[in-house]
């Protein structure tokens, strides 16, 4: 049994709702600042990459289980951007600018379509185990007014379809049930937990 997890990641938001999701398990979280693990560099082209790269290069330092997310957005009519690079994608990673900036990027193309999707990969390296994979999405699209004060990241330009509400409109709660993150912890509880 999984008691204790280190979340590869400095993302306070990120970190949060990892807290969040795996709370009712018991599991004694650190993040990656806590144990006060560098932030390591994330050199893969696809998110499954970057996730390996994080959860191996961090359960080599600290020799716990590690569990390391890779996630973006990807907006349709930029051809899949930002991607893997979605938290590089403004600079000193200043998401008010970053959704200033995409939102100007889509009306440049002209493009009707704003459709757009995130993308979430968790990958777990226990020590000494092969790593595991565990994928997520959420399809939807980007509005040009941001809405909602929770979340973090692109939460306020991204409206989830069959919903009028940004994730940022809504509880984490809710966001968790549908989310691309909430989906691949979701396939990581019931691997590790049996649900
Ligand atoms: P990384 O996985 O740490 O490389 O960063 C993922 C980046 O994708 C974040 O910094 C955000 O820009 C974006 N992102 C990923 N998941 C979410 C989400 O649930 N809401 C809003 N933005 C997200």
């Amino acid at each position: 049994m999984l008691k204790e997890l280190v979340i590869a990641s400095h993302n306070k938001g990120k970190i949060a709702e990892f807290e969040n999701l795996l709370a009712p398990y018991g599991v004694k979280i650190y993040s990656a600042k806590d144990l006060d693990l560098p932030d390591v560099e994330e050199t893969g082209k696809t998110f499954a990459e970057n996730a390996i790269i994080k959860a191996e290069a961090l359960a080599e330092m600290c020799n716990k289980p590690c569990l390391a997310d890779d996630s973006g957005l990807c907006v349709d009519a930029l051809d899949g951007r930002p991607g893997v690079y979605s938290a590089r994608y403004a600079p000193n990673r200043d998401f008010d600018k970053a959704m200033t900036m995409l939102i100007d990027e889509i009306k440049t193309t002209r493009s009707k379509d704003w459709s757009a999707h995130f993308s979430c990969v968790l990958a777990l390296k226990i020590p000494d185990k092969k790593v595991e994979l565990f994928e997520g999405r959420v399809d939807g699209r980007i509005v040009e007014q941001r809405r909602g004060e929770n979340g973090f990241g692109f939460d306020p330009v991204f409206v989830p379809n069959g919903f009028d509400v940004t994730f940022a409109e809504m509880s984490a709660d809710d966001k968790k049930k549908i989310s691309h993150r909430g989906q691949a912890v979701e396939k990581f509880l019931q691997k590790v937990f049996n649900g």
